[in-house]
């Protein structure tokens, strides 16, 4: 199903054009328009999700390959050092446009440009029990 008036929809199916780098029947890749470094890109499915929980595991499953695709070709164009794959779900995660979407990110020996999260601990016992508590929902 598309969203009506969803840009990423619009996009993805052809109807506005892009930078595209990959289509297949169900993902267009195109080239982020405010990029971290040039190359920097997202993969689009035609079809439209908020967001990864609203996805069949077998095409969420069809996601990582185009995204190893990409990111190879970016190796080798690009001449990056590294690359990230990452996929933001809700505003609090920093989901700004509510079409799935997941960022193939160049990157270079010190480049700075992506936070690292603080890293936090765990009190005597506590990472048991909150494993023990997720594992039951996964
Ligand atoms: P997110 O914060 O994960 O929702 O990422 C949304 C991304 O979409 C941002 O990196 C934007 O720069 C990018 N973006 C938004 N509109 C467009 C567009 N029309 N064409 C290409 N990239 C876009
Ligand atoms: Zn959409």
């Amino acid at each position: 199903m598309k969203k009506d008036g969803c840009i990423f929809c619009m996009i993805a199916n052809g109807q506005i054009p892009s930078a595209t780098i990959y289509e297949d029947e169900d993902f267009r890749a195109i080239l982020d328009i405010a990029p971290a470094h040039k190359g920097h890109t997202i993969i689009l499915p035609k079809e439209h999700f908020d967001n990864l929980y609203e996805t069949e595991d077998a095409f969420a499953a069809k996601i990582l390959p185009v995204a190893k695709r990409i990111a190879k070709a970016q190796k080798k164009v690009l001449g990056c050092d590294g690359v990230n794959i990452l996929q933001n779900n809700e505003p609090a995660a920093g989901q700004t446009v509510f079409h799935l979407h997941v960022h193939v990110v160049p990157r270079y020996n010190d480049d700075g440009i992506l936070p690292v999260w603080p890293q936090g601990s765990y009190a005597e016992g506590e990472a048991a029990t909150l494993a023990e508590k997720i594992a039951k929902e996964v």
